[in-house]
């Protein structure tokens, strides 16, 4: 009797576990977490999307670019602490790697980066709490940018280029249930 209970326990275990994760799946599908990272009332046009050819593939799949000029207010998508910080590369240096960039981690151990900042263009402190919508960088060029944008993605680890991006999505927008499309501008609407 010890031993078919032990069995229904460990069946419903399995059960809610093998649950759990196609939940996480399906959520990170959906996963509309995500303010656009710029202020309200902005809007700026998308030059690159998801899964494009151009530089949005493989560890970089699930990203976003949108062009902006540099000095650009950058805003938080979504809450979390400031655990990475770069900005000593000038936007004229094109070398990759030289990408001045602001990792947030957040409650779930993901991490937003937002990538090509301007020189001293952090405005934030590392280990910093920030909310959806806190100013946290100016845009610009630095690194692998063929023109000023502000790159955005979203991160399971936190280590480095080899990194996977994983999908995110921005609610306080228009619907854009293909994605989002190059030479598409986005505003950002009150949230
Ligand atoms: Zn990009």
């Amino acid at each position: 009797m010890k031993t078919k209970m032990a069995f229904i326990v460990l069946c419903f275990l399995f059960l809610s576990c093998a649950g759990d994760m196609s939940n996480n799946e399906n959520s990170l599908l959906t996963d509309k977490k995500y303010l656009l990272p710029y202020p309200v009332g902005k809007a700026y046009t998308c030059t690159q999307g998801f899964n494009t050819s151009y530089s949005h593939s493989g560890t970089f799949k699930y990203s976003v670019d949108f062009g902006m000029s540099i000095g650009t207010l950058v805003t938080a998508a979504r809450s979390g602490r400031v655990i990475h910080i770069i900005e000593s590369y000038s936007d004229d240096d094109p070398v990759g790697g030289h990408e001045n960039v602001v990792i947030i981690m957040h409650d779930d151990t993901t991490y937003a980066r937002y990538v090509h900042l301007t020189r001293n263009g952090a405005l934030v402190q590392l280990n910093q709490m920030v909310v959806p919508g806190d100013t946290i960088g100016l845009s610009g060029n630095s690194g692998s940018s063929g023109s000023p944008h502000l790159h955005f993605d979203v991160t399971k680890t936190f280590g480095g280029r080899s990194d996977q991006t994983i999908p995110f999505d921005f609610k306080n927008t228009k619907p854009h249930p293909v994605g989002f499309e190059t030479g598409v501008k986005y505003e950002a609407f009150p949230y």
